[in-house]
């Protein structure tokens, strides 16, 4: 099999910052600072927070069945960050630049009493005094029985991963044969308790869905929802990834342009994820990641925070930083911003950019260890 071809963007590197060096100040000195920066100039802007490693699903492209059954052993309840662990890591990022926070998994809902964090992570300010943008990546499952209680704590925004409305697709996709009506369901509780617009990610993997890219273009369309279509990624190890399951980004792009033209959308801020594109007759717009075809290193401004307290600074890393172990070994709040910050200082990771036979057998996390 070949890799895949990519150009390497242009990175420029500034001279190396020793981990020393790193001076992480107070958070009255921050507010008339940008936030900290690593080795390319790339701040940290956003932390996704994983509260759990277990999902209800087995989806075939992310824990295949296979390989995570009934013996597959999760972490144990002592290693998994408390809600009051997490707030204070949260708080420790938010000092250093970030301004978003999503909270994911594994399947984040299934953790016990969730709504509670999410009302203490409402409560953060950014050092200036702005709220913090705060969000949720869900398989929408427990959505009917939770969206009005994560809605009332805080919640601001949502996403719902749905990768086909053909229910036997859908089934044969979540690996627990899950049925399409009930993340419908779903998607519908969180439009009635407020959630407005709801994002769908849509994983396009080719043999599998790809003729589910119109039937959901169309959909998600009608019902005022923003499409997000997913390039297939070699995160992990599990999944057996190959380059010619992927649909590039181009080609989705194409096949919905064909039946519903589309005109893209200038980038919103630096590092947002999506290329967006709107419809031609002004109702309403899909996003694309491209993380194979087009990768967006170069604004990378993403941290992830794993359920055990390990971060990573980026999605295909093969090792983290443990953080649970600074924390209960009784660093104050200095402490850990200032850990972080070298952390962050030292980052020169370009998976993506480097995406090669190289990279291939690289040890990687998978991503639902890590929080996706
Ligand atoms: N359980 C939640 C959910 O289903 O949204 C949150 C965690 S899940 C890992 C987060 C997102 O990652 C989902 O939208 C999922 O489809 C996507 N994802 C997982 N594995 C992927 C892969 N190999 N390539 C692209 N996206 C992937």
């Amino acid at each position: 099999m070949r890799s895949p071809i990519i150009a390497v963007d242009s990175l420029r590197k500034t001279s190396a910052m020793p981990a020393d060096a790193v001076s992480v100040p107070s958070p009255t000195t921050f507010d008339r600072r940008p936030g900290i920066v690593d080795q390319f100039e790339r701040p940290i802007r956003d932390l996704r927070i994983s509260v759990t490693d277990r999902c209800n699903f087995r989806c075939t492209y992310c824990m295949p069945r296979e390989i995570f059954g009934r013996d597959f052993e999760f972490l144990p309840k002592e290693m998994v960050l408390t809600f009051e662990e997490i707030v204070r890591l949260a708080k420790s990022f938010v000092v250093l630049g970030v301004e978003k926070l999503r909270i994911t998994g594994g399947e984040p809902l299934v953790r016990r009493d969730l709504p509670r964090l999410v009302e203490m992570l409402a409560e953060l300010r950014t050092p200036s005094g702005a709220e913090i943008d705060l969000t949720l990546t869900t398989n929408g499952s427990a959505l009917p029985a939770l969206a009005r209680q994560l809605r009332t704590a805080g919640l601001r925004r949502l996403t719902v991963s749905l990768d086909s409305l053909d229910d036997d697709v859908f089934r044969a996709m979540n690996g627990v044969d899950y049925p399409v009506a009930k993340v419908l369901a779903g998607i519908h509780a969180a439009r009635a308790a407020g959630f407005d617009p709801v994002k769908i990610n849509m994983v396009v993997r080719r043999g599998t869905n790809e003729t589910s890219i119109l039937p959901m273009a169309r959909w998600a369309r009608s019902k005022g929802l923003i499409l997000r279509l997913i390039e297939y990624m070699d995160v992990g190890h599990t999944n057996g990834w190959r380059l010619d399951e992927v649909v590039p980004a181009d080609e989705i792009v194409g096949t919905i342009d064909a039946e519903l033209p589309v005109e893209p959308i200038a980038a919103q801020y630096r590092g947002e994820v999506a290329n967006r594109w709107r419809y031609r007759d002004g109702e309403g717009e899909i996003g694309v990641i491209a993380s194979v075809t087009q990768p967006f290193c170069g604004d990378c401004t993403r941290a992830r925070l794993s359920a055990d307290g390990r971060l990573y600074t980026c999605l295909f890393a093969g090792d983290g930083h443990d953080l649970r172990g600074v924390l209960r070994g009784g660093a104050d709040d200095e402490a850990l911003a200032q850990t972080i910050g070298a952390i962050w200082s030292r980052r020169d990771d370009r998976y993506s950019d480097l995406r090669s036979e190289a990279t291939a057998n690289l040890p990687r996390i998978e991503m639902f260890a890590m929080g996706g």
